[in-house]
């Protein structure tokens, strides 16, 4: 059976390129990037240059890029050290972040460590600005706002450069967790002005293991995990070499292509909306998903207009690996916070959603293979419903 892909949020298959670079450095540089000796300095050469040319991609400095092992440390490293150590006692976000930000900023209000505020959420999937402006007019205590670039359920893009402004004007940290948008955007981290972003390189066709967080000059975070004091005392351990390699060819590739990818990777997204419309009377898209410029091009986020709890079985049984969009525990599909968030619970009996996720790869054939299953199960409710 022929397999299709349309998981690229959840990971990206690596790319041969990334592979061989990586394969060269396993074969050739095996040095502790710690040790002194010409081994180590080999390999902390290589450390050094992928620091350099992901900072220069960034338009930043090589000095605020610290490499972790993937987007989940680097966002617990940044909440956590801005509440330890940098006297934080108030943290805005959302029920939308991604669960390793839900679940650190969890943990800090468990402790009492930090008042946590949620913003409400727009049935669009937005967040309240004007809620958040409000907020930050209150400076009685030091505060962190954190909020995602792009949401990986539904793709609604923040307005980063706007809250950054207004943190900014608020004497407030500003941390975006980036995973889903580095290396799709063409991002100018200090154009942006955030604070404080993450990155995992296996979202960008690069390796698992492998990440960094951007933390602006002179921000002062301090480690989660401490030990020989690598990665300047914010990343103690052995550094992931070749990881790192991979993810700075990962990284090239994807700048280096990105025109020629968002043409592909649009027209992808913009052909599978058309064919669902035709195909499927009645469907929709959550938040602002079916928005090429107003959410991730590379995500879109199906609201079938019936409830199928097996869908992702019906989908697997036909060769289509895809994400539905919630959480599934013991079996079950769950709903998710972000469909629970923006639909009430009339609204979610009545739909399935389906979240697709597009990368270079992705074909029309792809998709001509995910609406015909679609459009048998379509058609089986309508035949059960009539
Ligand atoms: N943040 C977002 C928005 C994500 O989509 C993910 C991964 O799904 C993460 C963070 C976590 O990244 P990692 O898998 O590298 O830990």
């Amino acid at each position: 059976m022929q397999r299709v892909y349309l998981d690229n949020a959840a990971t990206t298959a690596i790319r041969p390129e990334v592979v061989d670079e990586m394969a060269n450095v396993m074969k050739n540089v095996f040095g502790n990037p710690s040790s002194t000796h010409v081994f180590g300095r080999e390999a902390k050469a290589l450390i050094e240059l992928s620091r350099k040319n992901i900072a220069q991609r960034l338009n930043v400095s090589p000095a605020e890029i610290y490499f972790t092992s993937c987007g989940t440390e680097s966002n617990n490293t940044i909440i956590r050290s801005c509440v330890n150590d940098l006297d934080v006692t108030r943290i805005i976000t959302t029920d939308l972040e991604h669960k390793c930000v839900i679940e650190s900023i969890k943990d800090i209000e468990y402790r009492g460590k930090a008042e946590v505020i949620r913003l409400n959420i727009l049935k669009n999937g937005n967040i309240d600005y004007q809620q958040l402006e409000e907020l930050l007019k209150d400076q009685s205590k030091k505060t962190l706002v954190s909020l995602m670039h792009a949401n990986n359920e539904i793709g609604n893009l923040t307005d980063v450069k706007y809250i950054s402004k207004l943190c900014q004007e608020n004497n407030t940290l500003f941390h975006t967790d980036t995973v889903q948008t580095v290396g799709h955007y063409d991002l100018d981290f200090q154009d942006l002005g955030v604070d404080f972003a993450s990155c995992s390189a296996h979202k960008i066709h690069g390796p698992k293991g492998a990440g960094f967080l951007y933390a602006k000059k002179a921000s002062h975070l301090k480690a989660l995990i401490s030990g020989g004091g690598q990665e300047r005392g914010l990343r103690s351990g052995t550094e992931n070499v070749y990881g790192i390699v991979g993810l700075s060819k990962a990284f090239d590739l994807a700048l280096d292509e990105l025109d020629e990818h968002v043409q592909h990777i649009k027209e992808i997204k913009q052909y599978t909306i058309q064919q669902l419309q035709e195909a499927i009377p009645g469907v929709g898209f959550n938040g602002l998903s079916a928005d090429l410029d107003k959410s991730l091009y590379a995500l879109l986020s199906i609201k079938l207009p019936f409830h199928d709890a097996l869908i992702g079985f019906e989908l697997e049984l036909a060769g289509i690996a895809i994400s539905q969009g919630s959480a599934c525990s013991s079996g079950a599909a769950k709903v998710s916070t972000v469909m629970s968030t923006i639909y009430n619970e009339d609204e979610i009996s009545q739909m399935t959603p389906l979240r697709v996720s597009f990368s270079y790869e992705t074909s029309k054939e792809d998709i001509d293979t995910l609406i015909n299953t679609l459009k048998k199960i379509a058609a089986k409710h309508q035949l059960q419903n009539a």
